[in-house]
């Protein structure tokens, strides 16, 4: 792929890169981080991508407790964040940021509700399927710590898994609008952060018996 329109920068957006990024109705976002539970495996990287297809890669420092333009963006009411299973994305976020993530539309849930023809909803499996492309994850599972030296392999990749989600976004809602899941997905978004809630206090079952 080409690194075009694709800048990497230090702990926060610029002042001018959010400012571009308040105009989009949508972006698309997606975290890379050291593993799979936030309390213990802190945030690296924060992608985000607008529909001219401008990607923007945030180095997280360790030990960095805000990203003050990034929250702005994130909590921002009229643009809407678009994330693969955004219930990790928004608790490592709020967990490490303080952000509170809203209004949000996550293709995971979105997929799983449009798409019951098949049990295969990983971000790979929905772009091949709605874009015909092939993603790279070979990158999936690397060292994103060391984000001073990240190769070109890992900044592709995490390029990637925001570049196609805004089009996946737009394909998934017509589905869920044809099938009559839109409200129903609206719903499960909205509780989203009440869920991220419960994950963060590890609450498992809540809701079972
Ligand atoms: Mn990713």
């Amino acid at each position: 792929m080409t690194l075009q329109d694709f800048q990497v920068c230090d702990r926060d957006l610029s002042e001018a890169a959010l400012g571009e990024y308040l105009q989009s109705e949508t972006i698309a976002v997606d975290t890379e981080t050291m593993g799979l539970l936030p309390q213990r495996d802190r945030l690296c990287l924060v992608q985000l991508c607008n529909p001219d297809g401008k990607v923007t890669a945030i180095r997280i420092a360790k030990g960095q407790t805000d990203s003050p333009n990034l929250k702005q963006l994130l909590e921002a009411k009229n643009v809407l964040k678009i994330f693969h299973f955004a219930r990790f994305d928004i608790a490592t976020l709020r967990y490490y940021l303080g952000i509170y993530t809203q209004p949000i539309f996550c293709t995971k849930i979105a997929s799983k509700l449009a798409r019951t023809y098949t049990n295969r909803h990983g971000l790979k499996d929905v772009v091949q399927e709605l874009e015909q492309v092939e993603l790279d994850k070979s990158s999936q599972s690397s060292d994103w710590g060391n984000a001073a030296n990240l190769t070109e392999a890992q900044l592709s990749y995490a390029a990637n898994d925001v570049r196609y989600l805004i089009s996946v976004q737009q394909k998934l809602s017509e589905m869920l609008k044809r099938e009559e899941r839109w409200q129903l997905a609206q719903e499960c978004f909205q509780v989203l952060p009440t869920i991220v809630s419960l994950d963060l206090l590890q609450f498992k079952d809540l809701f079972e018996h």
